[in-house]
């Protein structure tokens, strides 16, 4: 049998009981090691995050916790390549792609890091300014934001095992919060090393990240009032999640980041010939292909004026079938496995769904596996479909193929393609394509209630932009309505989810008192 993995809780590492859940190669099928949290006493594990990491957290200043991110920084950094072996073994990824959630997890700390010795020697955030509540200004209203005294649990989705758990880590340590991270069980390996790392390390006070894998059974049951949830993964998980009893009766906030169905939209200026036509084929074939298409925030919609969707479809496909799918391990291959079997079944069927109603403009499914045998790998070369008829259209609107699967939909006139865009009920991201600016701000705009990213693509930035699905720190990740509602990043407005905002009424000399010890820049936010 394979290597049981402890999980780390109550500030040790523990094994679970049973013989645990294998994870597999999704490449060779081969087990690699085991998960379990079986047993595990998850009240004493979360009270200990509670009462031992989150005090010794909410001790230091902004600055001094932003110096833990930056040896946490340090350390990824020191076992980088062995994350890399695990990423290959694990998630199937080639190089590219595990650098995608390795090196982004690293960025996206360091940032923090950065953003954190900005706020300096405080311990709370002021937000907004001080206003008078008597007429003379000798009674006053301050609003403060300090760190919840919970803890922060994290439900992360197999897609991201580096990225997912530090992109909230780094938020909610830097806010004086500790945390309790659950990887999804198909990936949680790289995730488990990470934190064994960081551990190791002693750069942390004690119950200040522990991490559970496995089951998710039970996990939201121990919750208390002033704790928090972040989560992503798919709106059924999160639909539990917001129903369960911790949610609804003792208030504990959450975040959801779920499922959504990104648009591209080529403007009705760019014609095929102009190059913002072919910075869009070019997204297009970048979004389907990057981790097999497994980013919540990859292109599965596209949207070109009526008059381009021929030759849209004929671009998009010419680039697809160069691209080689099977084995990462080889160097020719340049899209490896999807994170399991279950995920190869799950794009499978959603494919063929999509089929149905839809024509097959590059069939990913005939494409031969490089060094992969068909029958295990979770391998599956990149499909694009078009619905040029609006009937077939309705289930495009609506289902998520989490693998390189995307839609070419024609459109007639732009009021048409925004209108179809909102088909989608809330999205994570879309981006535009067009050479003029005015009208990239207007459609931007007119998308912006609907989404929580809008990435908008010119020549001049062909060289520059940061890509259609890379979720930048800088920049607000998470999206309305069937995204989830969730907001993560976007620089340190994050930390709002990890403080608890008050009003503090009081005179002159009360308000001046707290100023004193007030970091130099307002709350996120403001
Ligand atoms: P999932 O089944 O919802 O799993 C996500 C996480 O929830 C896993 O850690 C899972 O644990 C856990 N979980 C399962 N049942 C639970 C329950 N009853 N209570 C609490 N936690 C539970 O999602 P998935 O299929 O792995 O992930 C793919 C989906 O995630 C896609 O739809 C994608 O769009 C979405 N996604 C969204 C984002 C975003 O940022 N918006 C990013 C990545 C992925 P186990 O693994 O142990 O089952």
């Amino acid at each position: 049998m394979t290597e049981l993995l402890p999980n780390h809780l109550a500030g040790r590492w523990q094994t679970g009981g049973g013989p645990g859940t294998p994870l597999l190669d999704p490449v060779l099928g081969t087990e690699l090691v085991r998960v379990s949290n079986a047993g595990l006493d998850l009240e004493a594990g979360y009270a200990y995050a509670r009462d031992e990491g989150g005090p010794a957290l909410r001790a230091l200043t902004y600055a001094q916790r932003a110096g833990l991110l930056s040896a946490i920084v340090d350390v990824l950094k020191a076992n980088r390549d062995r994350y890399f072996d695990i990423a290959l073994a694990n998630s199937g990824t080639t190089k590219q792609d595990s650098a995608v959630d390795i090196d982004g997890a690293i960025f996206t700390l360091g940032q923090y890091a950065r953003w954190g010795a900005s706020l300096g020697a405080a311990r709370w955030l002021p937000d907004g300014e001080t206003v008078p509540l008597a007429k003379d200004g000798a009674f006053l209203s301050r609003h403060v934001q300090v760190p919840t005294r919970g803890l922060a649990l994290f439900i992360n989705a197999f897609n991201f095992p580096a990225w997912g758990l530090w992109e909230k880590a780094a938020p909610a340590l830097l806010s004086g919060v500790p945390v309790v991270a659950k990887p999804a069980t198909a990936t949680a390996w790289l995730t488990l090393a990470m934190v064994a790392d960081v551990i190791a390390a002693g750069i942390l006070p004690a119950g200040a990240l522990s991490v559970v894998c496995g089951s998710a059974q039970g996990l939201l049951s121990p919750l208390r009032p002033f704790d928090v949830v972040s989560f992503t993964g798919s709106a059924d998980t999160a639909a539990a999640i917001r129903s369960h009893d911790a949610v609804v009766r003792r208030s504990v906030r959450v975040n959801i980041e779920a499922d959504s169905l990104n648009s591209a939209l080529l403007l009705p200026d760019a014609q095929p010939g102009s190059e913002a036509f072919d910075l869009l084929v070019r997204e297009v074939v970048r979004e389907m292909t990057v981790k097999s298409g497994q980013k919540c925030t990859a292109i599965r919609r596209i949207f070109v004026p009526a008059s381009c969707y021929a030759a849209a479809g004929e671009a998009i496909a010419a680039k697809l079938s160069r691209i080689t799918v099977g084995n990462p391990r080889n160097e020719t291959v340049r899209m490896g496995a999807l994170a399991s079997r279950q995920q190869w079944e799950s794009v499978q069927a959603g494919t063929a769904a999509l089929r149905r109603h839809a024509d097959v403009l590059h069939d990913g499914s005939a494409v031969p596996l490089v060094d992969a045998d068909p029958s295990v790998a979770a391998c599956i070369g990149p499909t694009l479909l078009g619905a040029a008829r609006r009937e077939a259209a309705c289930i495009v609107h609506d289902t998520e193929v989490f693998g390189p699967v995307a839609t070419l939909l024609p459109y007639e006139g732009l009021p048409d393609a925004l209108d179809q865009i909102r088909l989608g009920q809330g999205s994570l991201v879309a981006s535009l394509y067009t050479a003029d600016a005015a009208l990239a701000a207007d459609a931007a705009l007119a998308l912006a209630d609907s989404h929580g990213r809008l990435h908008v693509v010119t020549p001049e930035t062909a060289a520059v932009h940061t890509g259609h699905g890379n979720v930048m720190p800088m920049s607000l990740h998470g999206g309305p309505g069937r995204a989830g509602g969730g907001e993560e990043l976007g620089g340190l407005r994050a930390l709002g989810f990890y403080h608890r905002r008050a009003a503090i009424q009081a005179a002159g000399a009360v308000t001046d008192s707290l100023d004193g010890a007030a970091p130099q820049r307002s709350a996120p936010g403001h």
